[in-house]
Formats: C-alpha cells, structure tokens, sequence
C-alpha cells in the first residue's frame, strides 16, 4: 500500500469525527434559539462523546438544558464551556444562572466573585451576583452589590430600588411570620391559634400529605406550612415571593419547602370553603412531592400545574372546558403569568386535561417514570415516546379529542 493511500484512509477515519459533528452543531444551535430544546438536546447530546472539550457545543447543550429546566445538567455542560472559555462573559453568565437555578448557591457566590475580577464592567453579572446573595440570604453583602450596580449601570436604578424594597421585605420575613403552632413529625405548621380554621386546615394538610405522598411514591416531609388568617398579612408577605399584586390570584402557593395558605376563614365569599380548602391543599402539595421527586429538575411548568390539577385538585377553580384552539405548547407556561385571569383559567383547563390524558395513557407508574426520566434531563418528547410507544407529537394533536371522548364515561 502507497503512502497515498494510507493518507487518503486516515482522512476517510477522520471525516466523522471533524467532519460530521459541524451541522448537526448549528442545527442544534438553531432549535436552541427557536426554542425547540428537546430538540436541541436530542441533536447536541449525542456529539458530545466525540467532542467533550468543544465549549461551543457545551455551551449551547448547556442552553437546551437550561430550557428544559434541567438544571443540575445545565450547570455541568456550562461548567465545562467556562473551564474552556473564561474569558468569554456569555458563557459566564449562563453559568451562573444555571447554578442559582440548581440551587448550588455557594459555588455561584464563588463563580461570581470570580467574574466580579474578569469582568469588572459588566452590570448584568453584577446584577446577578447581587440577586443570587439576596437568594443565598446574605442581605447586606445584596445591598452592597446592588449600590454598587446603580452606580456602573445609572439606567439600572429603577430595577435596583425595586430589588432594594425586596430587600427590605427579605430581612423582616421572620417578623412577618406567624409564630410556629405546631410540629408535626413531617412538617411545622405556623400559624394564628385563635383562627378556628387553624386545627381543621393542619388536619387537611396532613392527610393530603400522606395521600400525595403515596401517589407520587415519596414521603413529603420537611416543609413549613404559613397560615396567615388576614388578609393583608397574607398579602404583605406573598409580595416578597410573587412582587406583583395583580398576579397574587391564588389563595394559596408553595415556594421551594413552603406553604403559604390564606385562612378560609377570611376569604371574601360567603361559606366553610372546606371542599376548596381541601382542593386547594391538595394541588400545592402535589408541588411539593414533584418537587421532592425530581428535586426541581426538569419537570416544565404546564406539566407541574397540570399533575397538581389531576392529582390534587383545582380549589374551586372551573377546569372542565379548555379553550379552542388550545394555546400552543411554547406559549403554555406563559399564561399562568398573564394578569388576565380568565387567561389563567384558561390554561389550567388546558393543562388539567392534557395531564389527565397523560394520566389514562402511562398510567400513575408511567407518570412517574416519566417524571423520572425528565429529572434525568431527557428530552420531553423523547421520553414520552418511549413509555407510550406513540410520538409526543401525536399525543398534542390528539390530546384534545381524547379528553373530550372520555368526559360522557366520566359524567
Ligand atoms: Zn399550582
């Protein structure tokens, strides 16, 4: 054999590994910014055995899973891309962002006294920085850093005063809640003793517990719940979680181990609200046990809200209709934000009757493998055509009809 030839077959060998990977690069890229991310994910993963040191694809990997609130994994590729590329300040503030999502606030902190030295002018990781010291609870070095912002970035005041008022609401929390009533084996219950919802409302938060846990194959436990009996004390301190009062819609709401419930006893209509109560209770615990099994990764919004629909309840809320046209899956997650009510309506209904047909075709051990499965960060779709030997694509064409056939057996 020629030299030649031996040339020519060494390039042949080489071909898939420099040559292959490059449009599949950029397709995956594409779909990030189209906001397709299983898609991504689905393109990019597998180039990544190849090309583990290549910072372009770890990066936009990191990006998909980002998407797909698959956090942990987010932070992994995007670690990568920032060991590669330290001086390039996209990677950097991603990286940071997928950090503080994944709840690993301590190596954020460092990270971001890091970029504070590389990237000294740069306001938006400033910003960052002093958001996640405000999260990790070191209130004066977030005041510190956000000063420090409104004097880099003068445009940034209005956001920093807002930040600087949320601060001020952080470092009152403890005064603003109710004093500790009763602990339980698996939670503390916080609340006013002289309120006569008080004891019936801890009794329907421990049932609901106990039935939620078993539905869901966890024991939800180590959370506190916050009974708040007026209104107004129910409202100041909801403001430091959701800062707009128009979206505050809910009489109650979980936040990571919490949850916040208004008294029944001072709800504005006329009645003993118990079968909302219950309802109510139901569907924010069913928050917590998504939350306990998949440890926050990777479950999108639609889907949370929707389980917590069909396996707790909708406290009250009318679900039975969704709107046609259903709203488009990318838009889905957007609408529980909309100051519109009958627009968050709307994609309850839509989301508890998607999640109920999810429900008749894996069955509850599908869900929950399902669930499974996108805490490992697969791809939606991915999953769900494994566990239901169909394509995602099938169950959002036909997830209406398959609703509406199953309501007559069900009335
Ligand atoms: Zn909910």
């Amino acid at each position: 054999m020629s030299i030649r030839h031996w040339v020519l077959i060494a390039c042949l060998l080489a071909l898939p590994v420099w040559g292959a990977p490059l449009p599949a690069l950029d397709e995956g890229i594409a779909l990030v910014g189209a906001g397709d991310y299983a898609g991504a994910v689905a393109k990019l993963a597998p180039l990544v055995p190849d090309n583990p040191k290549d910072s372009v694809l770890q990066f936009w990997l990191g990006r998909a899973y980002y998407g797909q609130h698959a956090y942990k994994l987010a932070a992994e590729h995007l670690a990568v891309a920032a060991s590669r590329d330290g001086r390039n300040r996209d990677i950097a503030e991603w990286y940071g962002q997928a950090l503080r999502a994944a709840g690993r606030l301590q190596l954020a902190l460092d990270v971001y006294a890091d970029y504070r030295e590389r990237f000294p002018d740069d306001a938006t990781l400033l910003g960052d920085y002093a958001a996640t010291q405000a999260l990790a609870g070191d209130y004066a070095g977030a005041r510190a850093s956000f000063q420090e912002l409104a004097k880099l970035d003068p445009a940034s005041k209005g956001s920093v005063d807002d930040w600087l008022r949320v601060l001020d609401g952080l470092s009152q929390r403890a005064q603003l809640e109710p004093p500790l009533l009763q602990r339980t084996s698996n939670f503390g219950f916080y609340g006013d003793g002289k309120d006569p919802a008080a004891s019936w409302v801890l009794d329907e938060v421990d049932k609901a517990r106990a039935q939620v846990s078993a539905t869901f194959g966890v024991r939800v436990r180590n959370f506190r719940v916050l009974f708040f009996t007026a209104e107004s004390a129910y409202r100041r301190y909801a403001h430091i979680y959701v800062p707009d009062d128009n979206d505050l819609h809910a009489v109650a709401f979980t936040v990571r181990g919490m949850l916040i419930i208004w008294s029944p006893t001072a709800w504005p209509e006329p009645g003993d609200h118990h079968d909302e109560l219950v309802s109510t209770v139901r569907h924010e615990m069913a928050h917590l046990a998504i939350a306990q099994r998949t440890e926050g990764q990777g479950v999108p919004l639609w889907l949370n809200e929707g389980l917590a629909c069909v396996i707790g309840g909708t406290g009250g809320m009318q679900t039975g209709r969704p709107p046609v046209p259903p709203i488009p899956l990318a838009h889905l997650d957007s609408t529980f934000q909309n100051p519109d009510v009958s627009r968050v309506e709307e994609g309850y209904s839509q989301v508890h009757a998607m999640a109920t047909v999810l429900m008749d075709t894996l069955g509850r051990d599908g869900v929950l493998q399902f669930l499974d499965r996108l805490a490992d960060g697969d791809p939606l779709p991915a999953a769900y055509t494994l566990l239901a030997k169909e394509p995602f694509a099938t169950f959002l064409d036909k997830w209406p009809e398959r609703f509406a056939a199953r309501k007559p057996a069900k009335e």
